[in-house]
C-alpha cells in the first residue's frame, strides 16, 4: 500500500536517469547530477469551482 510517486525527470538537471534512494519513501537520486531529493505529498488541491468566483459562497 505504498503511495510512491515516481518522478520522470530530475527537477535539477532534467535528466531521466533516476533511481530510488534508500533514504526513505519518495527519495530519489539522479545519476546524471548526483543529486538526491525527496518527493513530498503536500495535500490535495481545493476543488476548482467552474464559473466566476464573484459569489464567494460558503459551505
Ligand atoms: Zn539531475
Amino acid at each position: 500500500m505504498s503511495e510512491r510517486a515516481a518522478p520522470f525527470f530530475c527537477p535539477y538537471c532534467g535528466d531521466e536517469d533516476l533511481r530510488p534512494n534508500e533514504q526513505g519513501h519518495g527519495a530519489w537520486e539522479c545519476a546524471a547530477c548526483s543529486r538526491a531529493f525527496q518527493l513530498k505529498f503536500l495535500g490535495l488541491l481545493a476543488p476548482v469551482t467552474s464559473g466566476d468566483s464573484t459569489g464567494g459562497e460558503e459551505i
